[in-house]
């Protein structure tokens, strides 16, 4: 099985990044990770406070579309495996901006893509069963890719067409494209996971789930869109960590493998569940349910109705399975956030007050 030595990891400080690099520090006592990432809104340093193993991680304020950065780090630290989470990832963002995702999404991933190809193609000469057993290019992606499904379409597999809505996700699946032809014409050893939505500790409060617990327990309004029967397929964040290990570990180089949790719930069940969640543990001072809060939102243009994803080939061909359900996921995210108020004022300052505000009025 492969074992990574010193990895690159790319958006190491945002939400499933920073939980990564903090389970495989937990899980793998000997890697060494160089953690890349540029703080934009989305990174933040209080996502990393107290790792487990913190001697061998190293954080490096940088972007990935720079190439001359990419191939000194890669140099420097001796670099054998490139864990890629790094982009601009809210769609509602995409909508505003899609510019920014395009340079991050596609020119940074193909930044990495080419100064990795360099070092260990060109430089260190690996031929294709070396690069196989000693080298990995690990890409991460999202379900968003493969469209939309109406009520009755069976989960998406990996082998669905891409059919991207979103400028987000149409930047996503050029990234994947590309890191498809670099196996398919350069023999490089690139994996990719498309995982389904995920939630956890460290989730920036502009994304529904950690928007709807803050904005509950400050009395603000909880923004549904449209009828909010939209579905969505829900991983806790740390399956998707022990997910991607994982296909490390074990993966074959060129495959891609779905992730998710065979979770799929409609957007107002999980805004409910929510509430209820804090009216027990948490319950409003004058008595009332955090249910009254909620308030419907105009819909999103291009809104995806529902997303389902079928990862029964990680499950058999890798033996992974996640280890919550989304009822004790739910719950154990709640209690961090409540136990973390903390951390969700540090990382939101004025910036974000207005974006929401410009969103959900
Ligand atoms: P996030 O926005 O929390 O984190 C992205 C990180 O990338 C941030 O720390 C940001 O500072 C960094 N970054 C952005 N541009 C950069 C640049 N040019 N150079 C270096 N760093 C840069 O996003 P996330 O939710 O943690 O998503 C991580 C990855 O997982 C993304 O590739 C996303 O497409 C994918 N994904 C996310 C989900 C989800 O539900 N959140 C689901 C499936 C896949």
């Amino acid at each position: 099985s492969y074992q990574a030595q010193n990895m690159l990891v790319t958006g190491g400080a945002g939400f499933i990044g920073s939980n990564f690099v903090r389970y495989l520090l937990g899980a793998d006592a000997s890697v060494r990770i160089v953690n890349l990432d540029l703080l934009t809104y989305a990174g933040k340093l209080e996502n990393l406070e107290d790792l487990p193993g913190a001697d061998r991680h190293h954080f490096v304020k940088g972007d990935i579309c720079d190439r001359e950065l990419i191939d000194k780090l890669l140099r420097e630290h001796r670099i054998d495996t490139v864990v890629h989470f790094a982009a601009e990832s809210h769609v509602d963002r995409s909508i505003h901006g899609p510019g920014e995702f395009v340079r991050t999404n596609v020119v940074g991933t193909f930044t990495l893509l080419e100064s990795a190809r360099q070092y260990w193609m060109a430089e260190q000469k690996l031929d294709k069963a070396a690069l196989a057993a000693q080298r990995r290019f690990h890409h991460i992606s999202t379900d968003e890719v493969y469209g939309s499904l109406g009520p009755q379409d069976p989960p998406f597999r990996e082998t669905n067409p891409y059919e991207p809505n979103s400028p987000y996700s149409a930047s996503k699946a050029g990234s994947d494209h590309l890191v498809r032809a670099y196996f398919h014409t350069y023999g490089f050893p690139v994996t990719t996971t498309n995982c389904s939505n995920n939630y956890g500790p460290y989730h920036f409060p502009e994304k529904l789930i950690p928007l709807i617990i803050l904005n509950a327990l400050q009395g603000k309004p909880l923004p549904v869109y449209g009828d909010g029967q939209n579905v969505r397929d829900w991983l806790f964040v740390t399956d998707h960590a022990s997910a991607i290990a994982r296909v490390l570990q074990a993966g074959k180089t060129g495959e891609t493998y779905n992730v998710g949790g065979w979770n799929e719930k409609k957007n107002l069940d999980v805004v409910e569940q929510i509430c209820a969640i804090l009216d027990e543990l948490s319950p409003r001072k004058d008595g009332k349910r955090y249910g009254e809060q909620i308030r419907f939102v105009t819909d999103r243009p291009g809104h995806d109705r529902r997303y389902a994803i079928d990862a029964g080939k990680l499950e058999r061909e890798l033996g992974w399975k996640p280890a919550e359900t989304f009822e004790t996921g739910i719950r154990k995210t709640v209690r961090w956030y409540l136990d973390n108020l903390i951390w969700a004022e540090k990382v939101t300052g004025s910036a974000y007050g207005d974006w929401i505000a410009k969103q959900y009025g």
